[in-house]
């Protein structure tokens, strides 16, 4: 197998070929060598399957609902949509009926819950037509953007980086995946942020500026998908504070809700 391998190598078609893989993601199929330090890949569970979905990147969209964006002090009808990142390890699972620890991060006084509907690509793409979008969806999640909200506007005050208020560890709190085969695409239904049983965030998904299948299509100027990305559509107005002890309970229709404790 491995003088094959390294005939096939050698070989002009060969060189070619490992060109075109390096930029469709699957360059480790020709690569020697063993891995030093290696780690799991990131994977959730889709629902009533005992497949998993291999979490590529993680797609955040900023100020997606108008009353949101009024409260970041923003004009909801002048600003495209725009986006951030997470780390993909930064995905904090939580399954069906467990209510997960999830440990209030370091450096930060002023720490948020953002509910939001997550999508999960199936296939990808460059500039997909916003028509041809959702074909792309292959399951739904709800999730919570958690953010260090201090960190976040000193950064933006200083025209600096968002990355230390959104991107840390665990800060990518989602469910496990419902095929969108079985529940439809969501562009309507309720959302919503309970904290210690008293509703925080309430609104409908049909209230996004922008809708998933016009998030991915303006995402995909900007970026190549690929099947494992995921997206976070953004979340609506109240976000708020949380401290260690809280309990936040996300609810969206047609997903199951999640349970979180800070801790
Ligand atoms: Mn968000």
């Amino acid at each position: 197998m491995r003088t094959t391998r390294r005939t096939f190598l050698t070989s002009a078609t060969a060189i070619a070929t490992s060109a075109m893989a390096s930029t469709s993601h699957s360059a480790s199929a020709t690569l020697e060598g063993d891995i030093l330090f290696a780690h799991q890949p990131v994977t959730l569970p889709i629902v009533d399957s005992a497949q998993r979905f291999q979490v590529r990147r993680i797609y955040c969209v900023g100020r997606n609902y108008a009353a949101h964006s009024r409260e970041m002090g923003s004009d909801p009808d002048r600003e495209p949509p725009f986006f951030f990142q997470k780390p993909t390890d930064a995905i904090q699972r939580v399954p069906r009926g467990v209510t997960v620890d999830h440990p209030y991060p370091p450096l930060t006084k002023n720490y948020h819950y953002e509910v939001e509907l997550v999508a999960a690509l199936g296939q990808g793409g460059r500039n997909i037509p916003v028509d041809q979008a959702l074909k792309l969806v292959y399951a739904y999640g709800i999730g919570l953007d958690m953010t260090r909200r201090d960190l976040q506007r000193m950064m933006g005050d200083q025209k600096k980086p968002w990355e230390l208020g959104k991107s840390f560890d665990k800060s990518a709190i989602v469910s496990d995946l419902h095929l969108a085969s079985r529940t439809g695409h969501f562009t309507r239904g309720n959302i919503q942020l309970k904290v210690n049983g008293q509703i925080k965030q309430t609104s409908d998904l049909n209230k996004m500026i922008w809708s998933v299948a016009e998030q991915i299509s303006n995402l995909s100027q900007y970026y190549e998908l690929f099947a494992g990305d995921i997206i976070y559509s953004g979340t609506p107005e109240n976000v708020g504070p949380v401290k260690p002890g809280d309990l936040m309970e996300g609810h969206i229709d047609g997903l199951y809700d999640i349970s979180v404790r800070v801790v």
